[in-house]
């Protein structure tokens, strides 16, 4: 990684400024999953043990947005909703020591901080500066710090007033360490891969995944798997008939152009061979397994097959970088997660005989930890836009920002 670590400066005595993703579920209150808190606490844990006054910041949903469509429809707008203190209370706990929570005078409250003490600050996204990354509302986030850290890869693609502004007006920038094993995993994949390297790719709609997927064939990844809703459209492209099955019919053009110059590129490019589907009249009773070229008008294909779930299974044999995002099916409803389980199963049996194997996806991720094997994956992404950004080779604006090693 050629960008700065919070690893790479000396912490000591300074005010600190952690840009983490403590964009949580929250229900009445309570936090529902707490992953990404989980996630932030390793730099959270470096700089209070590195005896800086830390200062940390995060979005939590979309208050100003929600707030307009309350508005606009006449309903009451849950101002409770938006609030990070809940947060902070479950932080303070996880670590431990007390976290300081400040929405009114936070300069003069980060101003008075010890080594080692933990101020929260209010939700950025209540201001609308954030979001427009407004010059004034980032210099008034960088009052006082010395040190920023970038740890929120979710939102790196974003140029707000945390994530680009704010680096602007402090003089050390850098990487916090779950943004750093984010850019190594991933930046790894993308510059040098071991190989063979195989990519899969699933989910809804080919209009999401097209930079990815040609990102990867200019790579030269080695397979191209592609499965899930997405595949129908390359089929339909071909002249088979998909029946309802979902397909982006402007995206006909692309797939075939895609298809093409995975050929040129030498990439191999795995489609399935048969599919789960229901009767479009009876969908409840009428689930089968059938070969793609005998799908009837009637079919709508939810899940691949069980014996593409083989041959993709089959092709991640031997694999040593294995990238995969988008399920292979509607896999939210039972019995239609068994194909992504299958492909599940064969990543974490990759890894165990040494790929290094990357998820990413919001959807891809739940699905893994559904299948209850995230522990045997080597690196789940924590950024959904982020990881898909990355991946398709841009340029992430909250990475630009930090300092080069
Ligand atoms: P991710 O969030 O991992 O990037 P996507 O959002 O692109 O993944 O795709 C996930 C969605 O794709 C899921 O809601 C899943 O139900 C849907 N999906 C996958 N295959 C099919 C299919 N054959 N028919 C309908 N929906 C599908
Ligand atoms: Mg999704």
């Amino acid at each position: 990684m050629n960008k700065k670590s919070i690893t790479d400066v000396d912490l000591t005595g300074k005010t600190v400024f952690i840009r983490v993703d403590f964009n949580v579920p929250i229900k009445n209150g309570a936090i529902e999953d707490d992953t990404r808190i989980r996630g932030a606490l390793p730099t959270i844990t470096y700089a209070v043990e590195h005896g800086s006054k830390v200062v940390l910041a995060s979005h939590l949903g979309r208050p100003l947005k929600d707030k307009k469509k309350t508005e606009e429809k006449g309903l009451p707008y849950d101002e409770a909703k938006y609030t990070l203190r809940p947060v902070a209370e479950k932080l303070s706990e996880m670590l431990g020591s007390p976290v300081f929570f400040e929405n009114e005078d936070v300069a003069s409250r980060i101003s008075s901080l010890s080594s080692g003490d933990v101020l929260m600050r209010e939700n950025l996204r209540l201001n609308a500066g954030e979001e427009k990354n407004d010059a004034d509302f980032a210099r008034s986030l960088a009052e006082g710090i010395d040190i920023y850290v970038n740890d929120a890869f979710g939102t790196a693609h974003r140029a707000h007033a945390s994530t680009e502004g704010i680096t602007h007006f402090v003089d050390t920038c850098v990487a916090g360490l779950l943004m750093e094993k984010e850019l190594a995993f991933l930046g790894k994949a993308l510059d040098s891969p071991e190989r063979p390297f195989v990519a899969i790719l699933g989910g809804a709609k080919v209009s999401d995944k097209i930079p990815v997927i040609e990102s990867l064939i200019e790579r030269r990844v080695d397979k191209l798997l592609i499965g899930g809703a997405m595949a129908y459209t390359f089929f339909k492209a071909r002249g088979f008939t998909v029946g309802k099955s979902l397909v982006e019919d402007e995206m006909m053009p692309t797939a075939l152009d895609v298809a093409k110059k995975a050929e040129e590129a030498g990439v191999q490019l795995l489609l399935p061979t048969d599919h789960q589907v229901v009767d479009s009249y009876d969908p409840l009773n009428s689930r089968k397994s059938i070969q793609i070229d005998f799908t009837n008008s009637g079919h709508v294909g939810l899940d691949i097959g069980p014996e593409t779930a083989d041959l993709f299974a089959a092709a991640l044999e031997g694999a040593q970088t294995i990238v995969w995002n988008g399920p292979m099916g509607m896999f939210e409803e039972k019995p239609f997660d068994e194909g992504t389980i299958a492909i599940a199963r064969a990543v974490a049996e990759a890894t165990d005989k040494g790929a290094t194997s990357i998820v990413g996806g919001g959807d891809s991720v739940a699905a893994v930890n559904q299948a209850g094997l995230s522990d045997r994956i080597s690196h789940i992404s924590t950024g959904g836009g982020a990881t898909l950004e990355f991946l398709a080779g841009d340029v992430l604006p909250g990475v630009a920002a930090l300092d080069d090693k």
